[in-house]
């Protein structure tokens, strides 16, 4: 089941794999912002794909 991790800013593909990873992770490999619109990223706008996880 592959995961995606998109930024809720501009809906950028953060990450995208088979893999699972923690979205910490993935956040520290992008320096903490999103690549493109520059917004800063926490653990809030990360959706796995099967199972969204969107809740406040
Ligand atoms: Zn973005």
């Amino acid at each position: 089941m592959p995961q995606r991790v998109i930024c809720h800013g501009c809906n950028h593909i953060l990450y995208e794999g088979k893999d699972l990873k923690p979205p910490d992770e993935i956040i520290s490999q992008n320096g903490g912002k999103c690549p493109k619109c520059d917004r800063k990223l926490s653990l809030m706008p990360i959706d796995v794909e099967v199972k969204p996880l969107y809740k406040r």
